[in-house]
């Protein structure tokens, strides 16, 4: 904790901050006040996340301004206004209701960052439907398994993601029906179809239904340590955080440019790269290519980003490839920069004043939170390694477990212990799709409890500690170990696998795979290189390890589970815990 804090010069604002004083904020604060800065269907027809991003504006007279602002992997610019996107994702709800698509049904897309996918949320949502991304770095195997556990009806994709990832598995996915590709314009056979066939096809008019705002709205995928991985389900209701963290916290005032650089295929680039940005009716940036250091410091001067929301590997890589972008380009009208995702060091906060000329605004939330829950605001006060305070709205504790039902809420400030949040917020998740006793689990009394441990300061500034399970983070994505050794198990070589995230320090963890072999193989380089591209075919570059180290065999609890916990220990040198559950030990 030894850096200094960060103060806010409100004499240096360009703009007045949205939360000017997060204290009176919170003691003020009510959902329904939020819920009234938020139009809600013509008619009192209820409440639907599309309409509050899209058309309510079009509706009150703002339909020129431009929405999305696309940049194509070879730099080209194109703008879509919120008039443009109202008319494209109706005639994408039309597309479903004519496939005979309709509410709760699921719409999955795996696609790279294109215009259309942006459209296909919002007229999945539009029309009842319920819209699940996938990450395009996946391989078939995470693929399939959450197509599968989803229902997945639709997939929107391109002609090659489909062909490399999809098409031989689609045997054993019965009730995903439709193919559309986004880059085809012909139909195929078994329901490939052309999307822009079907759209051009499909009118421009469509009348949202009555949307409950409980209805199911959004299901994204996230890993656990064991077993599959969960889909957590969100309500159109979350769109009053959305709105509300788009406020308070990235401060998004309407004629602001605001880049997210998150991929739609997690969850930060649904809620914050689309959902958050349009209910504020600023113009959202969506940049197809992938980081690279200068294409960004450019785009944040060519497009004179006003807002910048991204993640701690990026920053570390910015900081890595030794730039300093305010000494070569002109930042100026770049106003707030914040992080998410991973724990962001105090030394990339700082680094942020120097190379951007401002600091980084850390904040913290999860798939199952739906929404921003502990930030850094542009008006409060910085301390460099914290995440910040809770939202208004939001109550944040640290807990201890005393039974499954039963916590014990820590009072002394700077003690360690499990995250918590009290549940009953808009965009908290409703369940874990098919998996109703995992989703109690989560929660004891009125906790939700976030499998984060964490400490509290005095002064309310929450401080992250590490996940209280096996989960790893690389690259900001969570990758659960089972899934990885699963994949790696079903080649012939293998007798056992634990797996770990092992610290590095640019994305914050690398997936490692301890491998024990069978009897008759034997380690050697070629082996190891051959598993590494195996796990690689079937998970993906973003899931797959990317160590592979052999042993004799792996600690186990007594009842045969693999101790990954004692695997990192070991990996990392550090003192080996309570092994009193050691099969040998
Ligand atoms: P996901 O559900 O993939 O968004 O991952 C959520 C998890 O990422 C959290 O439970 C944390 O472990 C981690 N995380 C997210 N934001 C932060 C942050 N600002 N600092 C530290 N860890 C974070």
């Amino acid at each position: 904790m030894g850096w200094q804090p960060i103060r806010k010069d409100p004499s240096r604002w360009r703009v007045a901050p949205n939360l000017p004083d997060y204290h009176q904020a919170r003691a003020e604060f009510s959902w329904n006040a939020v819920r009234r800065e938020l139009s809600g269907l013509p008619d009192g027809r209820g409440l639907n996340i599309a309409y509050e991003a899209v058309d309510r504006h079009v509706d009150q007279g703002r339909g020129d301004r431009v929405a999305l602002r696309w940049l194509s992997k070879e730099g080209q610019v194109e703008d879509f206004s919120y008039t443009d996107l109202r008319d494209r994702s109706n005639r994408f709800a039309n597309l479903l209701r004519n496939l005979g698509i309709g509410k709760g049904e699921r719409v999955f897309s795996l696609s790279s960052r294109i215009p259309e996918l942006y459209c296909a949320v919002l007229g999945t949502l539009k029309n009842l439907s319920v819209f699940c991304p996938l990450f395009s770095a996946f391989g078939p195997e995470p693929i399939a398994q959450r197509l599968e556990r989803g229902d997945a009806r639709v997939l929107v994709t391109s002609e090659r993601l489909y062909r490399k990832k999809v098409q031989a598995l689609r045997h054993a996915l019965p009730q995903l029906e439709y193919i559309l590709l986004t880059d085809s314009t012909a139909d195929q056979p078994d329901n490939v179809l052309s999307l822009s066939r079907l759209l051009q096809e499909s009118e421009t008019q469509f009348s949202i239904p009555q949307t409950d705002p409980e209805d199911m709205a959004l299901l994204h995928f996230t890993s656990g340590t064991t077993g599959k991985p969960k889909g957590a389900v969100h309500v159109h209701n979350a769109v009053m955080t959305h709105y509300l963290t788009g406020k308070y916290v990235l401060d998004l005032h309407p004629e602001d440019i605001f880049w997210c650089t998150a991929d739609c295929g997690w969850v930060t680039g649904t809620s914050y790269g689309i959902i958050a940005p349009l209910t504020h009716g600023v113009t959202n940036l969506v940049d197809e290519a992938d980081f690279e250091s200068e294409r960004w410091c450019r785009n944040l001067e060519e497009q004179r980003v006003n807002v910048w929301y991204t993640a701690p590997t990026a920053i570390r890589m910015l900081m890595r490839s030794g730039l300093k972008p305010r000494e070569k380009y002109d930042l100026s009208h770049l106003r707030l920069v914040h992080s998410v995702g991973e724990p962001l060091n105090p030394e990339a906060v700082v680094w942020g004043v120097e190379a951007l000329g401002l600091p980084i605004h850390d904040n913290w939330w999860q798939t199952e939170t739906g929404g921003i829950m502990i930030a850094n605001y542009p008006a409060m006060e910085i301390r460099p390694g914290s995440m910040g305070r809770p939202l208004p709205g939001i109550e944040a504790a640290i807990v201890h477990r005393i039974s499954e039902s039963e916590v014990e809420v820590e009072d002394h400030p700077g003690c360690e212990g499990e995250l918590a949040l009290r549940q009953g917020w808009p965009s908290m998740f409703r369940a874990y799709l098919h998996d109703e006793q995992r989703y109690r689990k989560c929660f004891a009394g009125d906790w939700y409890i976030t499998g984060d441990l964490a400490e509290r300061d005095a002064d309310g500034y929450f401080w992250f500690v590490g996940r209280a399970d096996d989960i790893i983070k690389t690259s900001g994505h969570m990758v659960g170990p089972f899934e990885v050794e699963s994949a790696l198990m079903e080649h012939p070589a293998v007798a056992e696998v634990g797996v770990i995230g092992k610290p590095e320090e640019m994305i914050g963890e690398l997936v490692k795979a301890f491998v024990a072999l069978k009897s008759d193989a034997v380690a050697s380089e070629e082996l190891r290189l051959e598993l590494l591209g195996f796990a690689r075919k079937k998970l993906g570059s973003a899931v797959a390890p990317k160590e592979i180290e052999f042993v004799a065999n792996l600690p186990k609890t007594r009842s045969g589970k693999i101790m990954r916990r004692l695997l990192k220990a070991r990996e990392l040198g550090l003192p080996e815990g309570d092994t009193s559950t050691l099969e040998n030990g």
